[in-house]
């Protein structure tokens, strides 16, 4: 039986949105109220004053977390945090498409296998509200969903899963990987899946630190589209952008698209141009960038310039969601032992044996196997990879195939 989840909170407020985030992300269910004053407070959680720093309160079944971390709703829904055991066949970081899918083959193939996430399960792809092009939906399906169903498979034959566990560092340790996770606990694995992904560049505006949460978004703000009112921007031109105006035009008024480039038709897929041609409540706005935003408690207004005119427009609007560009997240991983791209991205397999792998070439008389990096026994899978097709169909290969690799790497081992 699924808890009864109920979230209290003002609506811009950052930590409430965070929560709704990682609920909505994680596929679990709950009803959001929002808290617009003192009597609201005291109505609906006891407490005083809506500034009280409690805030934003969540309720799960009989118990209430009050500004919980997202470790604490881990908990108090039953999912796990920290490893079970002291040492794994293969530790996967990253629970996207990817990560998900080496779990759901490494733990039917009989290795002992933890994922390990940080913030929610299906990565990029469970951010989203449709993936239209994943084999088998003809209808379509929601990230979240399809993540959910993922992590269900992946329990079922017998993965552990981590969640609110971030990576936050790692070495190797008498032949093994030690990953260090930001709780303090360590995780032990004979072989290691580094499925860490993308995430979007930040525009480093000017108040961004500030108003990130409070009307000011990276991602497709599958959360918060019931909440839209009035005009909304969604700034950038790639498929991501285009799924995200989609999904805000069925519940808000207005979406504007703020795109860099001449034309949608270089950077969507032909169906989302096709779909966004047909909303009568989106509107793309070409060769323009977002300049700055300002705001009080929240956002209240943008500036984009259009770089034809070269002329910078003010807006007033509550809500932008930046969906442009992605950087590979390796922070965690050794900068100085994982040969990379300029781009930063982690060569694998033959790229290793190219001039620009130096100064880092591959150490063994053997060539590395298919997805394996620079240090052996690391593998790389998804859009983290140098070179990977950045789709979540790739990735779900990727991730399949890179547990092939860790089977041959185990049995040269042993
Ligand atoms: C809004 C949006 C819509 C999209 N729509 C489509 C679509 O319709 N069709 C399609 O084919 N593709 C789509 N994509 C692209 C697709 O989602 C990605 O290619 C795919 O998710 C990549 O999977 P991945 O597993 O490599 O990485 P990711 O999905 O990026 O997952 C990486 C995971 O690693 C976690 N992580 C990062 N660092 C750490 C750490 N230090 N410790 C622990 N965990 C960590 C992250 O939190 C994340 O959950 C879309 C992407 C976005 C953003």
């Amino acid at each position: 039986m699924q808890l009864r989840i109920r979230l209290f909170g003002e609506m811009k407020c950052p930590k409430a949105y965070r929560i709704r985030d990682f609920l909505q992300r994680n596929g679990m269910r709950f009803q959001w109220t929002e808290i617009a004053g003192n009597e609201d407070a005291q109505l609906h959680t006891g407490l005083d004053t809506l500034q009280d720093p409690r805030f934003p309160v969540l309720k799960i079944g009989n118990h209430t977390l009050y500004a919980p971390t997202l470790a604490q709703i881990v908990h108090a829904v039953g999912w796990a945090t920290v490893p079970a055991e002291p040492r794994y066949d293969l530790a996967i970081y990253g629970a996207g498409p990817a990560g998900l899918s080496a779990a759901v083959y490494a733990a039917s193939e009989g290795l002992r296998t933890v994922l390990i996430e940080r913030f929610s399960i299906g990565g990029q792809a469970g951010s989203t509200s449709k993936i239209e092009n994943y084999l088998g939906f003809p209808e379509g399906i929601s990230g979240a969903e399809l993540a959910s169903r993922a992590r269900d498979q992946a329990l079922r034959l017998g993965a552990e899963i981590l969640l609110a566990a971030q990576c936050v560092g790692g070495r190797i340790d008498d032949g093994n990987f030690l990953g260090l996770l930001d709780s303090g606990e360590t995780v032990l694995s004979r072989a290691l899946l580094c499925a860490t992904g993308v995430e979007y560049t930040r525009l480093n505006l000017e108040h961004e630190e500030r108003l990130l949460g409070r009307g000011f978004y990276y991602g497709a703000g599958s959360s918060e589209a019931s909440l839209c009112r009035g005009q909304v921007f969604v700034v950038g031109g790639g498929n991501s952008a285009g799924q995200a105006a989609l999904h805000l035009a069925s519940r808000a008024s207005q979406v504007t698209m703020l795109v860099r480039g001449p034309s949608l038709k270089s950077t969507l897929s032909q169906y989302l141009v096709d779909r966004i041609g047909l909303s009568p409540n989106i509107e793309v706005k070409v060769n323009c960038v977002l300049t700055g935003i300002e705001g009080g408690a929240s956002l209240e207004k943008i500036l984009y310039r259009t770089l034809d005119t070269d002329q910078e427009i003010e807006v007033d609007t509550g809500w932008v969601f930046v969906c442009v560009g992605g950087e590979p997240q390796t922070k965690w991983t050794d900068a100085e032992q994982l040969a990379r791209d300029a781009a930063g991205y982690i060569l694998t397999g033959i790229d290793l044996l190219q001039k620009k792998a130096a100064p880092l070439p591959w150490p063994l008389e053997r060539a590395p196997y298919p997805m394996e990096a620079s240090i052996p026994g690391v593998f790389v899978a998804g859009d983290i990879r140098a070179n990977s097709i950045k789709r979540c169909a790739t990735a779900v290969g990727e991730g399949a195939a890179a547990v092939a690799s860790v089977h041959r790497y185990l049995s040269s081992i042993h």
